[in-house]
């Protein structure tokens, strides 16, 4: 074939995406001095997409840390982390992460699609193990866990969303004394629900299996004492084998990690890809992740006004009739559009309101799921999730 024909079908594909109203853009704004404001042409409105939970892109003491290692480090690393790319400030997040999560060590990562592609085709390499490993996933896990589960060549199976007795219906079937992992988003990035996970971590010791967690939408929205995530609140951080984390939304700003006990993370260290060929990140980056780590800890304010707000967009929908939402349980709420047409125009009409709220469709949701994802963060205030319903009353 002529490298033309080649591109004929590659326009096709995206004149079928353009005629079905799905072709993905992106969407440029201009530099904004709050959390939850955006400016698109010229118009400024509220952000209510980012995963910005807890409004800590823009605090003062991360700035200052992050500016401050740019001034003492340069720019970038400019090497991987097991050559020279690995500084002061690495270790010590990494000491840092490993002792929030009450786990022995913690590695760090360019970001959560990498960090999850590399730990899972690492840990269900049956190349390397020489041994089968066996992989229970949630259907609607995160697609960073797919590609790894994929990546891996492992045995997997997939069980209903949220479905412990199917999850446990496939556990049963698989040898008792063989490696086995069931893998889950904490909570789900699309819907906003999740697991019971002391139900989870019960049937994970009952059948001899290990748990990974992957918490990028937990950390800094759940856990009483820490913030350490959902696993903190239902008090299971320890029968979790291996917790991966963002620093990339509660944290405001980039990069993943991955805790466990120290042979797993001395096996990543040596096998995860991600984590091996690629240059590390920043130290500019770094501090910022080790500042957000410290102010979850020391300020848990953000964190109960992030509820606060919940709470408080939750009491405004409970009066209205016939509420268009499933339940809230976290800062991510879906409210489903019957078509995506009429989410086209809900997000149209929401934006000339001055409100950016992202309309999700597939393939990021099942077909037929689209929906609008709204986020809330400690950055809102009440006046602005009170505008935001009453416009959402008038559409939906
Ligand atoms: C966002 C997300 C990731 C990817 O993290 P990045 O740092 O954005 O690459 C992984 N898992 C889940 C559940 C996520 O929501």
């Amino acid at each position: 074939m002529n490298s033309k024909a080649q591109n004929n079908s590659y326009q096709q594909f995206l004149d079928e995406r353009t005629h079905n109203g799905q072709l993905r853009q992106c969407l440029s704004h201009q530099a904004s001095s709050s959390a939850v404001e955006i400016t698109v042409n010229e118009q400024t409105v509220i952000n209510f997409s980012s995963n910005d939970y807890l409004g800590l892109s823009h605090h003062p003491a991360i700035i200052q840390a992050s500016t401050q290692a740019l001034q003492q480090y340069g720019t970038g690393t400019c090497s991987s982390r097991l050559i020279t790319g690995t500084t002061h400030l690495t270790t010590q997040l990494e000491t840092t992460l490993a002792r929030w999560l009450k786990k022995e060590a913690a590695i760090v990562f360019p970001s959560g699609y990498q960090a999850n592609i590399s730990i899972l085709q690492a840990l269900f390499n049956k190349d390397v193990l020489e041994e089968e490993v066996y992989v229970f996933a949630d259907r609607l896990n995160h697609a960073s866990l797919v590609d790894g589960m994929t990546a891996s060549k492992a045995r997997w199976q997939r069980y209903r969303h949220c479905d412990l007795n199917h999850l446990e219906h496939f556990l049963k079937k698989a040898p008792l004394h063989a490696n086995k992992w069931i893998i889950t988003d904490s909570v789900f990035s699309m819907d906003g629900d999740y697991p019971d996970l002391n139900a989870l971590a019960l049937l994970a010791k009952q059948y001899n299996a290990q748990v990974f967690l992957d918490e990028a939408h937990g950390i800094g929205v759940f856990g009483n004492k820490t913030s350490s995530g959902l696993a903190e609140h239902h008090g299971v951080t320890e029968d979790i084998d291996l917790i991966m984390g963002t620093f990339s939304k509660a944290l405001g700003s980039s990069g993943a990690f991955v805790a466990g006990n120290q042979t797993l993370i001395d096996y990543l260290i040596n096998t995860a890809r991600g984590f091996i060929y690629t240059t590390a990140l920043p130290p500019a980056v770094i501090a910022a992740n080790l500042k957000a780590v410290e102010i979850v800890q020391q300020e848990p304010h953000h964190r109960e006004t992030l509820w606060k707000n919940i709470e408080y967009f939750q009491q405004l929908s409970g009066t209205v009739k016939n509420s268009d939402l499933n339940e809230i349980h976290s800062p991510i709420i879906a409210i489903p559009a019957k078509d995506e047409a009429l989410l086209r125009l809900w997000q149209e009409e929401l934006l000339s309101q001055g409100y950016w709220v992202h309309g999700i469709r597939p393939p990021t949701v099942p077909q037929g799921s689209q929906r609008l994802r709204l986020s809330l963060s400690a950055a809102h205030t009440t006046l602005q999730i009170q505008h935001l319903r009453e416009v959402l009353n008038n559409l939906v």
